[in-house]
C-alpha cells in the first residue's frame, strides 16, 4: 500500500495512519511528527520552525522535502508500502514527492482525500491529547485514556499541542484551504485521487477504504480479463 492522506486538520489522517501501521507494519511518515522532532533540538532551524509551527503558518518546502527525502531514501522498511500523513501540503511538495518517488522506484497507488467539517475538526482538534513519548492519539470524548493525561500504550504524559487552540486552528484551516486543497486537483489530473468520509470512527473509515481497495483490485482484475 502506497498512499498518501490529504485532508484539512482534524480530518483523521493520523488516527487511520496509525491504525494501518499497527495492522500492516507499513512505513507511517508524519512531516508534523518529523519537524516537532526538530523544534525539540535547540538548533537556529528548529528555533524557526518552532515560530512557524506556532502560529499555524507552513514550514518551507525545502525544509519539509529534505526531511521526507532523507526518509524514503534512507529506510528500508520503505519497501514494504508508506502512508504520508501531513505531506504534501503545496503542489511544489506534491511534484517534488513524485520525483522522490519515482527516483527510488515507489510511485503511489493513489492519494485518499478525507473529507470532513469544520465543527467536527474543531471539536477534534480541541480535544485531542498526544503522548509525549509514543505519539498515540487519545480524544477527551471519543477515545478518553484510562488514567487521565497518561498514555495507554506506554504510561507517559499526555500533552495538549499547543497549536490545538481554536485560533490557531482556524489559521490551520485558513493556510490549508489557500496552499493544501489545490493538490486534490494534482492529483484527480493523475487519475490518483480517491475520496472518503472523514467524518467517521477511524475504525469505520478504514474498513471504507478496505473495501475501496478490495473493489478496485476486482475491477482491475476483471478488465485485464484474469
Ligand atoms: P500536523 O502535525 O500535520 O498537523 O502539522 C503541524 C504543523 O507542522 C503544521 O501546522 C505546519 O506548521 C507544519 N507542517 C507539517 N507538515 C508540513 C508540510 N508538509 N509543509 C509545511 N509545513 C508543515
Amino acid at each position: 500500500m502506497r498512499i498518501v492522506l490529504l485532508g484539512p486538520p482534524g480530518a483523521g489522517k493520523g488516527s487511520l495512519a496509525a491504525l494501518i501501521k499497527e495492522r500492516t507494519g507499513i512505513v507511517h511518515i508524519s512531516t508534523g511528527d518529523m519537524l516537532r522532532e526538530e523544534m525539540k533540538k535547540s538548533s537556529q532551524i528548529g528555533l524557526q520552525i518552532k515560530a512557524l509551527v506556532a502560529k499555524g503558518a507552513l514550514v518551507s518546502d525545502e525544509i519539509v522535502t529534505r526531511l521526507v527525502e532523507y526518509k524514503v531514501t534512507h529506510d528500508p522498511q520503505m519497501a514494504k508500502g508508506y502512508l504520508f500523513d501531513g505531506f504534501p501540503r503545496t503542489t511544489q511538495q506534491a511534484q517534488d514527492l513524485d520525483r522522490i518517488l519515482a527516483k527510488v522506484g515507489k510511485p503511489l497507488d493513489f492519494a485518499l482525500f478525507m473529507e470532513t467539517n469544520v465543527e467536527m475538526i474543531l471539536s477534534r482538534l480541541m480535544g485531542r491529547w498526544v503522548c509525549r513519548q509514543c505519539g498515540a492519539l487519545f480524544h477527551i470524548k471519543n477515545r478518553p485514556p484510562k488514567k487521565p493525561g497518561v498514555c495507554d500504550v506506554c504510561g507517559t504524559e499526555l500533552y495538549q499541542r499547543s497549536d490545538d487552540n481554536k485560533g490557531i486552528i482556524r489559521k490551520r484551516i485558513q493556510v490549508y484551504e489557500i496552499s493544501t486543497k489545490p493538490i486534490i486537483d494534482y492529483y484527480e489530473a493523475q487519475g490518483k485521487l480517491r475520496r472518503i468520509s472523514g467524518d467517521k470512527e477511524t475504525v469505520d473509515v478504514h474498513d471504507d477504504l478496505v473495501k475501496m481497495i478490495n473493489e478496485e483490485s476486482y475491477q482491475n482484475q476483471k478488465s485485464s480479463g484474469s
